[in-house]
């Protein structure tokens, strides 16, 4: 046992079982604090090409003119990584010099490891530990790329005797085991069998309802680009990687990341204080967006790349690689048209 787990299972002895969400909030809490894990563990969109992020600056730049351009606002990257996709969207934005004009930059990252690169990609950005009221007095322009996955997932597993909540016991030898809630959970679904698993993420479903509140109180468009489903009845979708492989979710926290498939529509309702566009398919808003010209465009500048270009491309818009499991998903104020891509 690493000594995460040791700490875990000691949290375990002195006060019960915890819920899986509570073991996967330590375990993330802890990865992403040390580590920079790009590349190594896994590899997100804006890494493989910068046409990611120039496409999202660009989709703000336009939700901001659709607006009628209000002169206080915000942009605010939720889990930012390396700083690329912000560094590629400020690049972008700069063919509109007033967005950019008093633009106030926040990066809402929880790891020191990463606000550290961040702070060399984005100079001139304020950093804040989580979305919060500080972020609720201006236009709201937000992107989110890959940070929903990280956030704790709650699963409840359907047995004879109802739901019982899935949680973090140490068994006879000490070690992190899972085991059932004693006492059934009240869930009203009676579409699962028994054995079948339901997860969800109130963090999640919190943060999209605070978003949704001030982009329809103050005006701005939020765009939450990652991969999960957007149909109910999905089942278990928790996950742990390290170096491109699955991995045991018990087995070493802190060390692997965990992620779990966003649940699209659950997000949309919570944020039904805003109007909701969307999901789409990754593949299908960039092309909407112009990223097969954009890719044109770099090849022409640099014919050597041209094939790790395609490759990218490929990469992020065909249907058996991140076309389709990804999806964004548009929050606008009340009554805004369809933004482009949707
Ligand atoms: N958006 C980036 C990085 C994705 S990895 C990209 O696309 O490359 C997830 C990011 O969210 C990391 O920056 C991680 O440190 C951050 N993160 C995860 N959970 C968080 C939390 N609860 N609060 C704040 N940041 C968090």
């Amino acid at each position: 046992m690493n000594a995460l787990a040791q700490r875990i299972a000691a949290l375990i002895a002195a006060q019960g079982p915890i819920p899986v969400a509570a073991f996967m909030a330590e375990a993330n809490g802890a990865y992403y604090a040390s580590r920079d894990p790009l590349g190594r563990d896994f590899v997100t969109a804006p890494e493989i090409s910068q046409a990611f992020g120039e496409l999202l600056g660009l989709w703000i730049v336009q939700a901001w003119h659709d607006q009628g351009r209000p002169r206080a606002k915000r942009l605010v990257e939720l889990g930012p990584g390396r700083g690329t996709l912000m560094a590629d969207a400020l690049r972008a934005a700069r063919v509109a010099p007033d967005f950019l004009d008093g633009l106030e930059i926040v990066l809402v990252e929880a790891s020191p490891a990463l606000r550290a690169l961040q702070e060399q990609r984005v100079p001139g950005a304020r950093w804040a530990g989580q979305f919060d009221a500080s972020l609720g007095d201006k236009a709201l322009f937000l992107i989110a790329n890959e940070f929903f996955d990280a956030l704790p997932v709650h699963q409840f597993v359907k047995t004879a005797t109802g739901w019982r909540e899935r949680m973090v016991v140490t068994d006879d030898d000490g070690a992190l085991a899972f085991a059932l809630s004693p006492v059934p959970v009240p869930l009203a679904r009676a579409d699962v069998p028994d054995g079948g698993v339901h997860e969800t993420c109130p963090s999640a479903q919190a943060l999209a309802a605070e978003i949704a509140h001030v982009v329809a109180g103050r005006g701005g468009a939020a765009l939450v680009v990652d991969y999960g489903y957007d149909r109910a009845g999905f089942g278990e979708t928790l996950q742990a990687v390290a170096g491109h492989h699955f991995a045991g979710l018990l087995d070493d926290p802190g060390e692997t990341d965990l992620s779990a498939h966003v649940d699209f529509t659950a997000l949309a309702a919570a944020a039904s204080e805003a109007s909701v566009f969307g999901p789409t398919g990754q593949g299908e808003f960039l092309e909407d967006l112009g990223i097969a010209q954009r890719m044109e465009r770099l090849a022409a500048a640099n014919p050597d790349a041209a094939g790790p270009l395609r490759a990218a491309l490929d990469r992020l818009v065909q249907p058996e690689q991140m076309g389709t499991l990804f999806k964004a998903l548009a929050i606008l104020p009340k009554g805004a048209a369809a933004p482009v891509g949707f």
